[in-house]
This record gives structure tokens, C-alpha cells and sequence, in this order.
């Protein structure tokens, strides 16, 4: 059974993640999005509600699971016994980082080879950060997310979170 890791920390998913999930999930048996759980970063959406979010979008894809990681990607690799890791490449700006960080992760574990997918290229310049600044300004995300993903975002600039 093929499997594939798609690592991340979707805060929020969008529809540009969901695009490149959802292909992912016509070539291999099992999709494992898996929420990077990174302390640096200062999320907008705590680490369940990224989860519930996510649980949600692919509520109709029998073969995607979501879960966590922790820690180095390759040894995520391990746990899940996963063939390979996924990304998503929307522009030539994603290129470099993305490059590095698969030679790099194959230098740390020489099976962990990583498949990169192509989003439409509606979504292809959606990024997660994007949407939320646009949100927070008032300005509409609807073509770009879920519903859901949308009434949460709301929710929050209504609470008073702050970007
Ligand atoms: P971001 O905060 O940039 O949206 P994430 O860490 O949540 O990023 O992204 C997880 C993965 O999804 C990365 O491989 C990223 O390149 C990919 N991704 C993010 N947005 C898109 C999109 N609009 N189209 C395709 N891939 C995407």
C-alpha cells in the first residue's frame, strides 16, 4: 500500500492545500496530512482547531488521514512508515526552500525522497498567510478557502485576535 506524508501547519487550510491533498489523494493508497506542531511560530488557530479544520475539509476522502508531528520531518517519515513526503509548489519563490529542505532531509534519512504537486493555478498564489491578513482587513477570502474556514477566521478577528 502506497503512502505519502504531507507536513505542514495549515493555520488555516486553504484551498490551494486541499487542491494538491486531494490530487495526492488519487495516486496513493493513503494521505497523512500531518500538522507541524512548531513552537517559534505564533499560529492563529490553535493545534486542534488546525486539526478539526482540516478533519473537516477532507471529511469526504476515505484514503486522508490528519495527525501530528513533532520534531524532525524525516523521523515522521519513519513513524508513519510513509513512502515519501509531499509538498506543494506554487511558484518559482517556493522552489529554493523546498529544494533544500529535500536534499537536506535526504541527507538525514536517503529514503526519504520528496514528491512535489502542482496546485491549479487558481490557487497558486493562495498562501495561508495571505488569506488571514486579508480577512483581518476586511476583504473577501471566499473563492480561496472553505466556508468554514472562512466563519472561523471571521470568528477570530471578532474575538480580537491579532495576527
Ligand atoms: P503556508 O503557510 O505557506 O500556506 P504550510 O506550511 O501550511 O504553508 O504549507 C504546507 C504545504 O502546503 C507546503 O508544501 C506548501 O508549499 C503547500 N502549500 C501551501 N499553500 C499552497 C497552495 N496555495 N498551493 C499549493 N501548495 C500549497
Amino acid at each position: 500500500m502506497s503512502s505519502i506524508l504531507y507536513p505542514g501547519s495549515f493555520d488555516p487550510v486553504t484551498n490551494g492545500h486541499l487542491d494538491v491533498a486531494f490530487r495526492a489523494a488519487r495516486i496513493f493508497d493513503k494521505v497523512i496530512i500531518a500538522v507541524a506542531v512548531n513552537s517559534e511560530k505564533k499560529p492563529l488557530f490553535s493545534f486542534d482547531e488546525r486539526i478539526e479544520l482540516l478533519k473537516h475539509a477532507c471529511r469526504d476522502h476515505k484514503n486522508i488521514e490528519i495527525t501530528s508531528f513533532q520534531g524532525l520531518l524525516v523521523n515522521a517519515v519513519n513513524e508513519f512508515k510513509t513512502d515519501a513526503v509531499l509538498r506543494g509548489l506554487r511558484a518559482v519563490s517556493d522552489f529554493e526552500y523546498e529544494f533544500q529542505m529535500a536534499l537536506m532531509n535526504r541527507q538525514l534519512n536517503d529514503k526519504c525522497e520528496t514528491i512535489f504537486l502542482m496546485p491549479s493555478p487558481e490557487y497558486s498564489y493562495v498562501s495561508s498567510r495571505l488569506i488571514k491578513e486579508i480577512a483581518f482587513c476586511g476583504g473577501d477570502i471566499s473563492e480561496f478557502v472553505p466556508d468554514f474556514v472562512t466563519g472561523a477566521i471571521k470568528a477570530k478577528r471578532e474575538k480580537g485576535s491579532v495576527l
